[in-house]
């Protein structure tokens, strides 16, 4: 430990004289330090010859620093050691400083243990409460919720986005109809069925090209995004079947509860919720601002692949949608507002891929 080096190396401080108790008597001398002790032995001593005075940092008393008036250090059986070498009291006194602030810190471990111990104590009980209870009372929050809290949350959401950065859609109705009738072949296809799922149609704004999916299962697709697809269409449905996979896997309410926390959870379950967390639970602001999961957003991927394989759609369309909206924004994936939420955009495109093959190789076998 670094209080042992130190202690095993003596350091030469300055030069002066001493005087012993109660004399007049100047004996010429250099003054050590080693470790938090302070040493005095004559100029010139010999190995073994005894020091002239010992004392500890912490216990000599060393006079102020006035213009060039010589410095005393005086030790605690009366003699008194005498330098005009002020920068080297200087170092002693720095030494004695950073000495006791190692005091300090040891004084807190031998006085205080029981204070220290439950600091950690509370720390790790956070950490844990973060890691291992909040995920639980997640899941928990998720069965108990009644239906409609999710629908409250969306109708709420939706019209605040409204109200803000969306604006009505100006797409060609013919391209609306294509949208929606594969829309609907997806969503029968899905957990909830047809009645399950809405699309909503708007422009983005601000948002850009977006698609996102409220708990309700109330799913929103931007202009901007169409426009980005061009004639392929299924690059579309494929984007809204990755976030119908969100709904199923309802993980816009895991992610709205999660940003609740501990407390705002254990108030819902409680079924107290006040008016505060219902204003968060339906600001439409603070849910856009969360973003899913690298897992979810791996898992509503693949339920892409599922969803567009079974209703006899490509498969891969998804991934061609990740190049086409690098391409069309001309940005990499983590600058633009779709892709902040998600990340490792090849490493999803090869996921999606293998996906698709595994997909087609089930359809093949069941023929
Ligand atoms: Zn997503």
């Amino acid at each position: 430990m670094a209080s042992d080096a130190r202690a095993s190396s003596p350091e030469r401080i300055a030069e002066g004289v001493w005087h012993p108790p109660r004399s007049s008597e100047a004996i010429k001398a250099e003054i050590w330090v080693q470790g938090d002790s302070v040493i005095v032995r004559r100029t010139g001593a010999g190995a073994g010859e005894a020091a002239l005075a010992l004392g500890f940092l912490s216990t000599i008393e060393v006079s102020s620093r006035v213009g060039n008036v010589p410095r005393r250090i005086a030790f605690s059986n009366g003699s008194l050691f005498e330098t005009p070498d002020n920068a080297g009291i200087d170092l002693l006194l720095q030494k004695r400083g950073s000495n006791q602030a190692g005091l300090f810190v040891h004084g807190l471990e031998r006085f205080h243990p029981r204070l220290i111990v439950f600091v950690v104590a509370v720390f790790l009980l956070a950490t844990a409460i973060y890691r291992f209870a909040l995920p639980a009372l997640v899941e928990v929050a998720v069965l108990v919720t009644p239906d409609v809290v999710p629908q409250a949350m969306s109708v709420g959401t939706l019209k605040s986005l409204d109200a803000t950065v969306l604006k009505p859609s100006q797409l060609p109705e013919a391209k609306r109809r294509a949208i929606e009738a594969g829309f609907s072949e997806l969503a029968r296809r899905a957990d909830r069925g047809t009645g399950g799922y809405s699309l909503n149609f708007r422009e983005g704004g601000a948002i850009g090209p977006n698609a996102f999916a409220l708990p309700s299962g109330t799913i929103i697709l931007t202009d901007e995004l169409v426009d980005v697809a061009g004639d392929d269409t299924d690059m579309v449905l494929a984007v809204l079947a990755h976030e119908i996979g969100h709904v199923d896997k309802k993980h816009s309410l895991r992610q709205i509860y999660r940003a609740a926390g501990t407390a705002g959870l254990i108030m819902l379950i409680a079924g107290d919720v006040g008016s505060a967390a219902q204003d968060v639970l339906t600001n439409g602001a603070a849910l856009l601002s969360l973003s899913y999961s690298r897992e979810a957003e791996s898992e509503a991927d693949h339920y892409s692949v599922f969803l567009m394989t079974k209703s006899g759609r490509d498969p891969l369309a998804l991934a061609r949608f990740f190049t086409a909206l690098q391409e069309k924004l001309n940005v990499g994936p983590e600058e633009t507002s779709m892709f902040d939420t998600h990340p490792g955009m090849p490493d999803r495109q090869k996921m999606i891929e293998q996906w698709a093959r595994e997909a087609k190789e089930a359809k093949a076998e069941t023929k």
